[in-house]
C-alpha cells in the first residue's frame, strides 16, 4: 500500500503525462489553425470500430473529443461485427482514395473472424496514422522516416521531455505486442539502448526485468510488477490499463483513495497499471495509471494525423 508517496523525500517522482501530451495537442492545435488559414484546408481523421465493443466505443469517443477540441474534423465508422473482411477492406480502399482523409485507424481488436493484419495492411501507409502497417514498422525498424506508433512514440517523448537519456541504458521491455513492445524496442535501439524484450516465456524475469535502468510493463496484468522487478532507482513506464473491480484489492494497493472509490462507486472499476503503486519507492520515476501513457498516447495520434496532412501536401 502507498500512502501520501509525494511527501515522502527518499521516494521517486511520478513521471506524470499530462503537461507533455497538452502541449503537444496545444501546438496541434496552433498548426491545424495556420493551416485552416492559409490553405483552407484541416486534417481528417476516421476511426474504424467493427461491432459493438464496449471498451473500444469509449477510446474511440476520446479520439473523436480530442479531434474537435484541436479542430481536426474527424468520423467513427461503425461496421457489424459479422462484416466480411473483403467488405471491411473495399471501406478501407474507399477511405485511401478519399482526398478529405489523411488517417484511418481501426480499432483493436478486431472480432476474432477478421485476421488483424490483413485489415492493418489494406490501410494505405500514407495514412495509417497508427503507424501499425508493416511499411511503417519497416521504415522504423531501418532507422528512416515514417508514421510511428503512438503508444512507443508518447513513451520515448515523455523520457526526453525530463532529459531520461536512453543512449547507453539498459532497457527492458516486458510485452513483445505490435503496437506497443516490439516498435519500442526498436525505436529504443535506434537512440542507442541496450534492449531486452520480455514475454510470457522469459525465463526469470523479475532479475531480468532488476537489471534495467529503464523498464517498460506492457504486460497487461494489474500491479504485476513488484519490488523484486526493479533496479533501485530506475525509470519505470507502467503502460498497462487493466480494470480492477474487487473492492479490497484495491485498498490492498492504494489504501484509502477517495478517487479510486469514487470510480468503483460510479462505473464498477478503478484503472491501475501492470506497475504495483510500491514500485514508486524503490524507482527513481514511475509514470502513473492513470495520468501517464495513457495521455500521451491520444497526443501522438493527434500529431501523426497532422503528421500525415502535411506529408501528404509536401508541407
Ligand atoms: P498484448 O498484445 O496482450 O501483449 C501482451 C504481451 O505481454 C505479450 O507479448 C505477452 O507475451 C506478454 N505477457 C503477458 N503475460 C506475461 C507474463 N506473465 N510475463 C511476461 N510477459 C507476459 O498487450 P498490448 O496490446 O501490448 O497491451 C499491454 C498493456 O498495455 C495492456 O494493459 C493494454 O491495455 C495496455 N496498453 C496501453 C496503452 C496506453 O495508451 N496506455 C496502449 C496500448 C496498450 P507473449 O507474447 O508470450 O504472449
Amino acid at each position: 500500500m502507498v500512502k501520501n508517496y509525494l511527501e515522502e523525500e527518499d521516494m521517486g517522482s511520478w513521471l506524470e503525462g499530462k503537461t507533455l501530451a497538452n502541449k503537444i495537442k496545444e501546438e496541434v492545435k496552433k498548426e491545424v489553425a495556420h493551416y485552416l488559414k492559409t490553405k483552407k484546408q484541416v486534417p481528417g481523421l476516421i476511426g474504424i470500430l467493427v461491432g459493438e465493443n464496449k471498451a473500444s466505443k469509449v477510446y474511440l469517443r476520446t479520439k473523436e473529443k480530442n479531434c474537435e477540441r484541436l479542430g481536426i474534423r474527424s468520423e467513427i465508422l461503425n461496421f457489424p461485427e459479422d462484416i466480411e473482411a473483403s467488405s471491411l477492406k473495399s471501406e478501407i480502399e474507399l477511405l485511401n482514395s478519399r482526398e478529405d482523409v489523411d488517417g484511418i485507424l481501426v480499432q483493436l481488436p478486431l472480432p476474432s473472424s477478421l485476421n488483424t493484419h490483413e485489415i492493418i495492411t489494406s490501410i494505405s501507409p500514407e495514412k495509417d496514422v497508427d503507424g501499425f502497417h508493416p511499411f511503417n514498422l519497416g521504415n522504423l525498424l531501418m532507422n528512416q522516416e515514417g508514421l510511428k506508433p503512438c503508444t512507443p512514440l508518447g513513451i520515448v517523448e515523455l523520457l526526453k521531455s525530463r532529459k531520461i537519456s536512453i543512449q547507453g541504458k539498459r532497457v527492458v521491455i516486458i510485452g513483445r505486442s505490435r503496437i506497443v513492445g516490439k516498435p519500442l524496442a526498436a525505436m529504443m535501439t535506434n537512440d542507442n539502448g541496450t534492449v531486452t524484450i520480455c514475454h510470457s516465456k522469459t525465463q526469470n524475469l523479475p532479475q531480468v526485468a532488476a537489471e534495467a535502468d529503464i523498464l517498460v510493463a506492457a504486460l497487461g496484468r494489474g500491479a504485476f510488477v513488484t519490488l523484486e522487478f526493479v533496479k533501485p532507482g530506475a525509470t519505470v513506464v507502467d503502460v498497462g490499463m487493466n480494470n480492477l473491480t474487487d473492492r479490497s484489492k484495491v485498498e490492498q494497493l492504494f489504501g484509502k483513495d477517495e478517487k479510486r472509490e469514487k470510480n468503483l462507486d460510479e462505473k464498477g472499476y478503478t484503472l491501475i497499471g501492470d506497475v504495483h503503486p510500491q514500485v514508486i519507492e524503490k524507482a527513481e520515476y514511475l509514470t502513473p495509471v492513470p495520468g501517464g501513457v495513457g495521455l500521451l498516447t491520444v497526443a501522438m495520434l493527434m500529431s501523426n494525423t497532422l503528421e500525415a496532412f502535411k506529408r501528404r501536401r509536401n508541407l
